[in-house]
């Protein structure tokens, strides 16, 4: 057995039913092999070892009152996974769904990610398995502030500065960050993704949708080909889904497509920017569900309990481009090869770990231009990195400042990516691979200098 190999054997070992964690484990070490004999340092200080172990793993109750008076309690989570390049950084998540394995392998992924953006952040994420759906504001306040009440302790400009992420926008940030203040009696760069009046960032909201466009623009400049007049699909219809096809429109795209956990929406004439903003009122404000565009605009079509991938299977939907923004392994095997078949050959993903291993494999097989999240969608995080910066600086810089710095970090990513799967004998256009090693090769060296802690 290689020696990645027995990590991942002793990470399975140490982390039973934690299956999200275990495949982003096997996805990123399954790549690091050219840096094993590259880098006997590596192996010398154990380092593969201790980057899958978080440095801290935090575990709490919330208790909060819903509407009726009655005491409710969820469980929140925050896992401070490594720390060498900068203080911990990454969202929080919402959603039933949400377990110690999920934060993990989404923590786990960010320590790459952030790494890659090339700002001083290292990896962390958190959420609660609340479901802010169907909630009042009252009770997602009251739910955040009690959320709030233990995080505080752990969480600091200097040491994790949390955001948002699936279930938490602009509404809970503000609640967390207020209540944040009220009890440390500190106006701090604490949560990022805060609202422009109170110390946030223009383009932050647009940044993670933005930023997977720039990637798949940067990817099909190398094939010398832009979204116009491509037929995109996008699944979601959150903040990363929003914004994503906000810029394929700009760029001359038609995109078709949005979904929610209900359902899919397919509307062969393409949005336009009425019909996103009726998308973004209605999901944003109205807090409703997609089935309702199909209200509003007839000619398009509900697949009820369907998902964005399913549709395009069984309906033989054709498009060029995908943008995956809606949550993990949304996209298995039988849907990778319905895109492909049906004429797909970019794709870029917005969410974290949309595509099952087998999907990867099939992009990789048919040589797809194929952006993984942890450099596609690391737009967000980076814009993130850059409200850090003007918090601390005390200055708040121009929309078109940040879209242009955003625009460069997209580029260098992509950049770093290509040269890393070079240098360690990959084919250039394979960005898993060069992501990972770009990405892992900076956390490590930093490891290796501070020794044994
Ligand atoms: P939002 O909560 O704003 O939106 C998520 C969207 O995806 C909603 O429309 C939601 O529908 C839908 N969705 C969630 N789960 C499912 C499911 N199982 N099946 C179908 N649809 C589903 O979250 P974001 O847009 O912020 O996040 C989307 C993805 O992007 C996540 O993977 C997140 O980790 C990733 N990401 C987000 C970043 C950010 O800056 N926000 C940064 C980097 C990555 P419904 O409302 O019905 O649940």
């Amino acid at each position: 057995m290689s020696y990645l190999k027995e990590v991942i054997a002793r990470t399975e070992e140490k982390n039973p039913s934690q299956p999200e964690f275990i495949q982003a484990v096997e996805e990123v070490l399954m790549s690091l092999e050219a840096t094993v004999d590259k880098h006997p340092e590596f192996v010398a200080a154990s380092i593969y070892d201790r980057i899958v172990e978080p440095d801290r793993q935090l575990m709490f109750r919330v208790p909060w009152t819903d509407d009726s008076g009655k005491v409710q309690v969820n469980r929140g989570f925050r896992i401070e996974f490594n720390n060498a390049i900068g203080p911990y950084k990454g969202g929080l998540r919402f959603h039933p769904s949400v377990n110690l394995g999920i934060i993990k392998f989404l923590g786990f992924e960010q320590i790459f990610k952030n790494a890659l953006t090339t700002l001083p952040m290292g990896g962390g994420k958190g959420g609660s398995d609340f479901d802010p759906k169907g909630k009042s504001d009252g009770e997602v306040m009251r739910f955040c502030y009690s959320f709030m009440r233990e995080l505080f302790r752990h969480i600091g400009p200097d040491t994790d500065v949390p955001a948002g992420d699936i279930g938490v926008g602009g509404r809970e940030i503000g609640y967390m960050f207020g209540y944040y203040k009220k009890i440390k009696n500190e106006h701090t760069g604490v949560l990022t993704g805060k609202g422009i009046e109170y110390g946030g960032s223009l383009i932050r909201p647009e940044a993670t949708g933005y930023g997977a466009v720039y990637f798949a623009a940067e990817m099909l400049a190398t094939r010398n080909d832009s979204f116009e007049n491509k037929i995109v699909v996008t699944s979601g219809a959150g903040n990363v889904a929003q914004f994503a096809v906000e810029k394929v429109i700009e760029l001359g795209g038609k995109n078709i497509s949005f979904c929610d956990s209900s359902g899919t929406i397919i509307d062969m004439d393409g949005f336009d920017t009425e019909k996103l903003h009726f998308v973004m009122d209605l999901k944003n404000n109205r807090r409703g569900r997609i089935k309702e565009y199909v209200e509003k605009y007839p000619n398009a079509k509900y697949y009820d309990g369907k998902s964005v991938w399913d549709v395009v299977r069984d309906e033989g939907i054709k498009c060029h481009i995908a943008l995956p923004s809606a949550t993990q392994n949304e996209i298995d095997e039988t849907h990778a090869e319905a895109l492909i078949k049906n004429g797909c050959y970019c794709i870029s993903e917005g969410a974290n770990m949309p595509s099952v291993p087998k999907a990867v494999d099939i992009y990789l097989e048919n040589k797809i231009l194929y952006g993984p999240g942890k450099a596609a969608n690391a737009g967000g995080v980076s814009v993130s990195g850059l409200e850090m910066s003007q918090n601390s600086l005390k200055l708040s810089w121009e929309r078109e400042e940040v879209d242009n710095r955003l625009k460069i970090i997209m580029k260098n990513i992509h950049e770093a990516s290509r040269n890393a799967a070079e240098v360690y004998g990959f084919d250039k256009d394979n960005y898993v691979a060069g992501a990972n090693i770009a990405g892992f090769l900076k956390v490590a060296k930093a490891m290796v200098a501070y020794g044994v802690v």
